[in-house]
């Protein structure tokens, strides 16, 4: 998709109709958005242009575009020189690290900055960055490698080598200048005089002709002396808390037991030293209209169970015993599991407390003077009179409207403040809920986002159904890697600065997001901003360092390198820019923007931004054309889809056919959102299972009922759900072989997973199954559904290129195209 300049070929749509054909719209606003008209639209009626169907094929297809990017840009990517495009998401690359990092942590909107911020301005594009520090690699690709200077210099007190005055982290990009003594930041342009035993460790590896680690790769870990601790104190392992529901509730859905009998696995699958020994102590507390904290000192005949009575006025009622290791706890442990199921077997509170409890965790790791992780399992709306109390407000119908702000912010400050205690102490809060009604996520779900955590929702959960899932989710949660008690800064080199923060994290200036945690599968979503105009010799350098306690207790600091090269050209700017960087984040953006702009505002926005990016590029870039004709810049051609679906997407769209819940927590998910989730959650993969082989996944198919036959069966996914629907006219050996049925009639659509059933497409189905669970890192639930079926209209919400819940892609094209066309 890097197309060589000059002459850059517009992409000319062939069969696109020049104006005039298309139907007038009425009250059509300003810049090409929304007919006026629509009130919360839940039946979308927008209007096909009657003269004219368009052939959706010859529309720029997602597919097509993967696939060309998997057929060029697949194989090695090397980072060796400033301003390379990254292949896409999708694309399998292995990433070889030679002074740029890995665009698994960090990518950028664009490669190639303009100049100035009057020459960005006119693209329309955001110049912003989407990080994701604790990334995991893949294949043969390098964990980023752990420098400490002090042994490696022998000097105990030597930490990270810094800029003085910018504070920026010994990188490729210094220079060393005066025979080696000082060296210039390429950030500030000032010098720092290179500390002796540093020069000395240099020249040492420079005799035996290597470089070292931080002046050759783009991102690495440094051990971070007591000087980045709280309190100049070396840190405690960070410890892990269950803070259990035992109400009414969770006894009867079968969450509680099913929690005690697989902690064991959970805590298993958390990583251990090389000795095999645990790194992380566990506590567990429990809660329904009171808090019970545990006592599993090791040395006990049995463990110890001590309540709160008030629990307006939390305390820690024992300091020993509460946190140990599991190995250390031993038998202690397991006969609280045992315990637990029994003891609140005849519980008959049904309503519960929540913020007591997570406070209760809070100060527990504040008494054992560590970070950690608190793991809450909910079960309903806390509205047990005591501090936290909600009340019931859901009104799905404000959904879409100018007044859903009413039901998405916060009911009471109270979790937020409780939050922002917790991120002061390092403790990340991650909710998992298994209600059955509305437990007020935009509310309850402010712990974790103030903390670096995310909610987790089993709606009308019931253990057989979904205690698999939960399981398989916590387990991902304890086990993949997490900074936690982090703290991460961006630096830019001069004339650009990072001002805007999107993500689960706090800020309490304008610089420092404060991170309880951060883990593999969270990012960071951060705005750049020019104040001064750019050089082309000197490019533009971005520094993340992430200051983090590893789970061994170390402190360490992660450093990621990106340097961007500099644009006196709009179309150098466009050549370099990553549309799926540029969604994530206007996605991150818009949904920080409904607190205070009504939805349909900023829907207009981004059809508006489209429309402006896409003009721009005409009129700066293209090679002059027709005026009835659509061109588009070939790194962008897809912008127009992904804009339209983001738009009707759950996350920002998310009308009445979505519950109140569901929209809280679709918004928090796309604020978390790697550039490969986010990628999934606009456009799903629609995959044909009846042309399924083993080994070899079927080509993905557009998003488009128009793609589906009745004879087929199909598995759509997208991150969150995962949707299998059976044509009416799947033939028996089809239906036999998948299910065990001889007709789709005579398919049971109420099962969860595929059986098990001894043939190769069964098992081709499985595994693909879970390589998609895998591949998303979340343990989605699989709803099977039959053509025709009521359930059905699942599927239809998420075939993004059909008019559903918005326009068609045909149709959005149109007005987009319309739009642009206003603005020449
Ligand atoms: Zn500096």
């Amino acid at each position: 998709m890097q197309q060589p300049q000059p002459g850059y070929p517009p992409q000319q749509q062939p069969g696109y109709p020049p104006q005039p054909g298309y139907p007038p719209q009425p009250g059509y606003p300003q810049q090409g958005a929304f007919p006026a008209q629509q009130p919360s639209h839940p039946q979308y009626g927008y209007q096909q242009p009657p003269q004219k169907r368009l052939d959706p094929d010859q529309m720029p297809s997602p597919i097509q575009v993967m696939a060309d990017d998997q057929q060029n840009r697949g194989g090695v990517f090397v980072t060796n020189e400033k301003g390379l495009v990254p292949p896409l998401v999708t694309t399998d690359f292995i990433v070889d690290d030679k002074g740029n990092a890995s665009p698994r942590y960090i990518r950028s909107s664009m490669y190639s900055v303009p100049v100035t911020a009057d020459l960005l301005k006119q693209t329309a594009m955001p110049f912003c960055l989407v990080i994701s520090p604790m990334a995991e690699t893949v294949g043969t690709e390098q964990e980023p490698p752990l420098i400490d200077f002090a042994a490696l210099t022998g000097s105990p007190t030597l930490g990270p080598v810094r800029c003085a005055r910018c504070k920026a982290y010994m990188c490729p990009n210094m220079k060393f200048v005066d025979a080696g003594r000082h060296f210039k930041c390429a950030f500030c342009k000032a010098q720092t005089e290179v500390p002796m035993e540093y020069t000395q460790y240099i020249n040492s590896m420079q005799q035996y002709g290597r470089v070292p680690a931080e002046m050759a790769l783009g991102a690495y870990e440094i051990v971070a002396t007591k000087e980045y601790c709280r309190n100049n104190t070396l840190p405690n392992p960070p410890a892990l808390v269950f803070v259990i529901d035992v109400s009414y509730n969770s006894v009867k859905n079968g969450l509680l037991e099913t929690l005690c009998d697989n902690i064991m696995t959970i805590i298993q699958s958390m990583p251990t030293d090389e000795a095999g020994r645990s790194y992380t102590r566990v506590g567990f507390i429990t809660y329904s209209s009171t808090v019970h904290f545990y006592n599993i000192k090791g040395t006990l005949a049995q463990p110890q169970m001590l309540s709160v009575g008030d629990v307006g006025d939390m305390f820690v009622p024992l300091l020993e015993g509460f946190l140990e290791r599991p190995e250390d706890s031993g038998p202690v442990l397991q006969q609280l599991l045992e315990m637990l199921p029994v003891l609140f077997r005849d519980n008959r509170d049904t309503e519960t407390i929540l913020l007591p409890a997570v406070q209760a965790g809070l100060e527990a790791l504040k008494a054992a003077d560590t970070s950690g992780q608190l793991l809450v399992f909910n079960t309903t709306l806390p509205t047990y009179p005591a501090p936290g109390k909600l009340i019931n407000r859901e009104d799905r119908k404000l959904l879409g409207t100018d007044k859903e702000k009413q039901i998405l912010a916060p009911q009471s400050t109270d979790y937020n403040e409780l939050g922002q205690a917790c991120s002061a102490a390092g403790v990340c809060v991650q909710l998992f809920t298994c209600n059955n009604a509305y437990v007020d996520a935009a509310t309850i779900g402010q712990l974790p986002r103030l903390t670096g955590g995310q909610t987790h929702k089993y709606t009308y959960f019931t253990a057989d159904v979904d205690g698999p899932r939960l399981i398989h989710d916590v387990i991902r949660v304890v086990s993949r890697p997490t900074a936690h008690d982090a703290v991460m800064r961006v630096r830019c080199s001069t004339g650009v600065r990072a001002t805007e923060f999107y993500g689960h994290f706090f800020m309490s200036n304008t610089t420092d997001i404060e991170l309880a945690a951060i883990d593999a599968d969270k990012a960071v979503g951060i705005e750049i901003k020019h104040d001064d105009k750019l050089t082309a010799e000197d490019g533009v350098y971005i520094q993340a360092a992430l200051l983090y306690t590893h789970r061994s207790g170390q402190r360490r600091l992660r450093v990621l390198n990106l340097a961007l090269s500099v644009a006196q050209q709009l179309a150098d700017t466009y050549r370099s820019a990553d549309t799926d960087t540029i969604v994530n984040f206007l996605t991150k953006q818009a949904i920080w923007a409904l607190r205070e702009t009504p939805p349909r505002q900023i829907r207009e926005g981004l059809t508006s931004r489209c429309a402006r990016c896409l003009a721009a590029y005409r009129r700066h870039c293209a090679s002059p054309s027709a005026p009835g004709q659509l061109v588009l810049p070939g790194s962008m051609k897809l912008l127009p889809l992904y804009t339209n679906c983001v738009i009707h997407g759950d996350a920002l769209h998310g009308g009445s056919d979505i519950t109140c819940d569901e929209r809280a927590c679709a918004m928090y998910r796309a604020l978390t959102a790697d550039v490969a989730t986010s990628c999934a959650l606009t456009y799903p993969r629609l995959l044909p299972l009846h042309r399924l082989r083993e080994g070899d996944t079927p080509a993905m198919l557009r998003a488009s009922k128009d793609k589906m036959e009745d004879q087929g069966i199909y598995l759509l996914e997208n991150g969150v759900h995962m949707l299998l629907w059976v044509g009416s006219a799947a033939s028996p050996e089809l239906t036999q072989a998948l299910f065990g049925q001889p007709s789709p009639q005579a398919i049971d659509t109420s099962v969860r997973e595929l059986p098990v059933l001894d043939n190769e497409l069964s098992e081709a189905a499985r595994e693909l199954v879970d390589q998609a669970r895998r591949q998303r890192r979340v343990y989605m639930r699989l709803t099977v559904m039959t053509q025709n079926s009521p359930a059905e209209l699942q599927l239809r919400r998420s075939l993004v290129e059909d008019a559903t819940i918005g326009p068609s892609y045909v149709d959005f094209l149109l007005d987009v195209h319309k739009a642009i066309q206003k603005l020449m």
